[in-house]
């Protein structure tokens, strides 16, 4: 995996990665914050959350977050991932780049404005 050319520059990404990192603490506060605490304690849950991959989440813990809270936070791993493979910031449909006022905005985003805008009205 070495020695790949990443598509965008590391000071970017990093920029990107930490936005990331931050989104994701928040949220794991947050569901922590929500969780009810007789089935975990908050140890567990952060443990659970971790700097895990996607696939290792334990499926308890995933069906215990609201469709959202889980849907955002695979949305933040799936973009650390994309970041690590080096194919960040581009759109996954089309392979154009996303506008970085996009990407400040929500640095996991998966598509460009006008694949968003076009999968939201269903084509
Ligand atoms: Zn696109």
């Amino acid at each position: 995996m070495q020695n790949r050319e990443c598509k965008m520059d590391k000071k970017t990404l990093e920029k990107y990665r930490k936005k990331l990192m931050k989104a994701r603490e928040e949220l794991i506060k947050k569901i922590i914050a929500d969780y009810d605490s007789s089935k975990a304690s908050e140890r567990e849950i952060a443990q659970d959350i971790g700097d895990q991959a996607l696939d290792t989440y334990s499926k308890e813990f995933l069906y215990s977050l609201s469709d959202s809270d889980r849907k955002q936070l695979l949305m933040i791993n799936e973009a650390l991932n994309r970041i690590k493979e080096c194919n960040y910031g581009f759109c996954m449909r089309c392979g154009k780049k996303i506008a970085s006022k996009r990407l400040d905005v929500i640095p996991w985003a998966e598509y460009c404005i006008d694949c968003q805008e076009k999968l939201e009205e269903g084509e």
